[in-house]
Order: C-alpha cells, then structure tokens, then sequence
C-alpha cells in the first residue's frame, strides 16, 4: 500500500475538489448570515496562507486564536495547519490570567481575534511580549478603535495575496492545533494534536454509529471552535463535503439558533446540554417547529434524559457522547444496539442516558485503586482510563509530566465509571477536583483561596452541586472562625471583582467541621456525598 501521510491538507484538497459547490454559512458582528462555497473558502484559505508567510512565520510557530464559529476562524484552521504551523485556538470565557498564561506559554506569534475580544488584549498587551501583532478578524468598516500597535485588518491582510499556496509536504505526525485544558488542577496544560491524529479522529466521528455525517447533511456545530476543535467537525464535515453552518456569537441565544437550524435546513447539531436548554424553551413558547432536525449529539456534561425526551417531541433524536480535550475529543458515543429498540421505554432510558460505547481507536477500561481492571458488569465502579492514536500521551512543553497518565502509558481521565456487559460505559462521578458549569470549567481551588482571604474563614471548600441549567455550578462551604461574624450576604459579596462574575458561587453554606483524611486531606467525595441532594434556593 502506498504510505500517503494523513495530513489535514488532504481533507481540504478533496473537499476543494469533490464539494466545491458545499455551502459554508455563518454569522458573524459585520454580516448577519455570511455565505459562501467551499470554493471560494478554500481560495481564501490560500490568500490566509501567503499572508502569514508575509508577515514572517517560521514553521511550528503558534498561532493565537481568540474567537467564534465563523468561516474566518474556518479558514484560520486550514490555512495555519496545512502552512506547517499551529493554530492554537484560546476559550476567550477563562480568567484573563489564564488566557495571559497560556499565550506565553504556548510562545504565540500572532494572535487572531474578533473584535469583541480587543477590549480584553488592551488589558494583557503588556503582558504577552512574545506576540508580534494583531489581526482582528473582520473588514474595515467595522474595525475597532484601539490603541493595539501592530495591528491588522484580516479583510486587509489578506486582500491582494494570491490564492494559489506551494502547500508543504507534512509529516503526518506534525503537530497542527493546540488546545488548553484547564479541566484538571494547577496551571492549563496544553494538547497538542497532529495531523495524523486529527485525520483519523475525523473518520471516526463521521462514522454511522457517531455523528453519521453525509454529503446531504447541513451541520450546526453549537460547540465553540474554541474548545477541542468544535468535536472535530469543522475536519468532519468538509471531510464528507457537507454543509456547514457556523452560530458565531450566538452560542447561546436559543432563538437564533433555532432561526438558523430553520433557515438553513439543519439535520445535524451538537453542543453542552446547556446551549439546548435555551432552544427548547424558545421553542415551548414561540410554538415553532424544526422540521429539518433530525440528529442532536450532547456532550462535555452529563445529558439530562429530560432534554432527550423535549427533543423527541420534536421528532430529533439525541446521541450522548462523552469525550474530553486530551482525547481530541470523542472517547464513546451512544447509539442503541439492535434489538435494544424493543426494551421497554424505561430501561431505553436507562442505557440512552449513559455516555454511551468506545469508538474503535479508543480502548477503555476501569480499575480500582491497585489498577486492578474491573469487570464490565455495569455495576462495578472505578477510574476510566483510555488510550488511542487521538488520545494525547503528554503535554506540550511538559515532558516528564506523569500525573495524567499510567506507567503503561494509558490516559488516567478524571472520571469515574461504571462500563455494562454490552460496552456503555456511564460516569458515575470524578476525581479531578473542578466543577463543570455550562460545558466550560471553574477551578474549585481559586474560588477556595479566594474565599480563605477572608479573616473570618477557618476553612472554605467548594465544589459542584448539580443544576438544572449550567449543569454543575459552584457551592462554598465555609467553617467560620469561632470569634468572628460571617453572614451569607458578606461571604458571597466577597467575590466580587476578584473572580469572574460567572465563576462566583451560587451559595455559601456553614457548618462546623469539612470531612478529612487520615492525612487531613480535604475529602472532597465525601462532601460530595454530604451535598447531593442540597438545591440552590434560586432553583428550589
Ligand atoms: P473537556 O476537556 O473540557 O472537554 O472536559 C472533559 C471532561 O468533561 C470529562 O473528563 C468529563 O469529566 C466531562 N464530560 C465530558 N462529556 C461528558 C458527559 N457526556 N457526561 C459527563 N461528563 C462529561
């Protein structure tokens, strides 16, 4: 067989050729509903191309994200891969130190960036000095006003360059995205994917038993391309020359983005459970339908079986997925195995609403604490641990770093789990100390040192208590110093401009003692435990 390396450039050359004519429709500040073909995309991602060699990058150089969905982000993904260097996409919702720790430790030359997003470089300016310059990603007209030096018009920029690039001859193992998780404790750590992991990542997710993607499917990714590559659909999708619909801003605005699935005919879509909260209650009370609809795949969270049942009213039906950043991200993916259809409606409940079964490229297992595998008798509950060829074996720029991962080599996840005789594998709980609030992540550690600033706190503690919307959101729990007055009011006020508004504490709660180790190790399971059935008062 001839050793073809799978390169990223080759998804874009086949789709170039085979589905010029695909559509790609986004929205973004300068144009409510941009569209465009695959054609003229890829012409454009040419033009990206000589424009970056002209403002000097060397290859591998890192190229800094901060941005939507939309076809300049798009063409941003192919036009930095495919040229050799690393588009190193940013999640703009972090604390600014985080966004300032990670650009500087990822080295990143350029930064690319809506405009929304200039207001919060004015701030860190000073504090990436490694960044060359700026390209904000809009024309002209609607360029904002800054003080930013170095900076550039991406209309501009790329305007009078060629469309036609000499694409390099990659190494299939070269490294083309970089994506930061701060899914675990301590500082973001970087996943670098490649080319090679990317392509067969792509593959797989188009697959029948996982997203199912086909030329005649129009795909609503409602995942950031901030965050693991938007599940791998902007690769995916052109990978079958489907078309691809991109939400821009609208994220979260679950009547534009009904009007877009509507409007645009879309058959597919994926995000967090939070995003289609906000949908299916526009749709609860505007009366409208979606006819086009067929497919929703959730994921990052827990899916509530509520969602799916909403959904199926609408006649679309739901796949549970789970993955994570440092497994590109898709691990397993549940669809219902033949004869599974005539179970009875609560037990099809009860498998739909797990994660759901590995993707071949994934192998997965459960161990107990000696490592021990448990067996796959749905009952038995360890740590899930995965490894596969996009599964990361390390993080950028830490070598020797063991803590994520086993001696032979597997990926240690965080989560918990239980796997049934027929492969679903349902998380049951997790061990990374964070709290997962609306698909993005809140460290539990800032928030408790923040809260211990206060004199009359002896201990603080915070972690994720279910929620109906964000899915987790943060609770604090306080043990007061014996001689000193501390009231709820006070307590929760005390985040105020020290954390970012969304990160803050829903509820504070005191009691007399936190659960400990025989080490005084906080016991974070336990309280856990102390806390499942606790509701926030502005949910009860
Ligand atoms: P991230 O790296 O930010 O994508 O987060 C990955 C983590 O999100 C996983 O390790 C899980 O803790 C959580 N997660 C992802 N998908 C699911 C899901 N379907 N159900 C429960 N937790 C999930």
């Amino acid at each position: 067989m001839m050793n073809s390396p799978l390169l990223i450039t080759s998804i874009m050359q086949f789709a170039k050729k085979n589905h010029a004519t695909s559509e790609i429709v986004s929205v973004t500040k300068d144009d409510p509903l941009h569209r465009y073909s695959y054609a003229e995309a890829f012409a454009r991602v040419g033009q990206l191309a000589n424009a970056l060699a002209r403002l000097g990058v060397k290859q591998g150089d890192r190229i800094g994200t901060l941005a939507w969905n939309d076809h300049r982000h798009l063409e941003l993904y192919y036009a930095v891969s495919c040229s050799s260097l690393i588009c190193h996409t940013i999640n703009p919702r972090l604390f600014e130190s985080q966004i300032e720790y990670i650009i500087n430790d990822a080295e990143d030359r350029w930064m690319f960036v809506d405009p929304q997003f200039v207001p919060l470089l004015e701030g860190l300016v000073d504090k990436i000095p490694g960044v060359q310059g700026f390209i904000v990603m809009t024309d002209e007209a609607h360029m904002p006003q800054t003080e930013l030096l170095n900076l550039y018009c991406y209309e501009t920029l790329i305007a009078g360059e060629s469309e036609s690039f000499d694409w390099p001859s990659l190494d299939e193992n070269a490294a083309c995205s970089l994506c930061y998780t701060s899914g675990t404790t301590g500082s973001p750590k970087g996943v670098m994917y490649s080319h090679r992991s990317t392509v067969l990542h792509s593959y797989a997710v188009a697959l029948p038993d996982l997203f199912s993607l086909s030329v005649n499917d129009a795909v609503l990714p409602v995942v950031p391309m901030f965050h693991v590559n938007a599940w791998g659909m902007p690769y995916a999708v052109p990978m079958v020359g489907a078309k691809l619909v991109l939400p821009g801003p609208k994220m979260g605005d679950g009547a534009a983005i009904g009007d877009l699935i509507a409007g645009e005919g879309v058959t597919l879509a994926a995000g967090v459970p939070t995003v289609w909260m906000a949908l299916l209650a526009d749709l609860r009370e505007s009366g409208k339908r979606l006819p086009s609809l067929k497919r929703v795949v959730i994921g990052g969270a827990a899916c509530p079986t509520s969602i799916m049942s909403d959904f199926q009213q609408h006649g679309v039906m739901v796949h549970h997925a789970w993955g994570m950043t440092e497994i590109s991200p898709v691990g397993t993916f549940n669809t219902l195995k033949p004869g599974m259809d005539r179970l009875d409606e609560k037990e099809q409940w009860k498998v739909r609403a797990k994660q759901g079964r590995a993707v071949f490229g994934i192998e997965m297992k459960i161990v107990d604490d000696e490592n021990n595998e448990l067996p796959w008798d749905g009952k038995a509950f360890g740590a899930l641990k995965v490894r596969g060829p996009w599964v990361c074996a390390g993080y950028f720029g830490l070598e020797g770093y063991s803590d994520t991962h086993d001696e032979d080599g597997w990926l240690c996840t965080g989560d918990v789990a239980t796997i049934d005789p027929e492969g679903y594998m349902q998380i049951t709980d997790r061990t990374k100390d964070v709290i997962k609030s609306g698909g993005e992540w809140i460290s539990s550690i800032e928030l408790e040192n923040t809260a211990m600033g206060h004199p009359a706190v002896a201990e603080a503690a915070v972690i994720g208590v279910s929620h109906p919307k964000w899915s987790e959101r943060p609770l604090l729990v306080v043990v007061r110093n014996a001689e000193q007055e501390l009231r709820r009011e006070e307590m929760l006020s005390w985040f105020d401009g020290k954390v970012a508004n969304w990160c803050r504490p829903d509820d504070v709660v005191f009691v007399d003692e936190l659960p400990h180790t025989a080490t005084g190790k906080l016991q974070k399971l336990a309280l856990r435990k102390q806390f499942e059935d606790y509701v926030f008062p502005s949910t009860g």
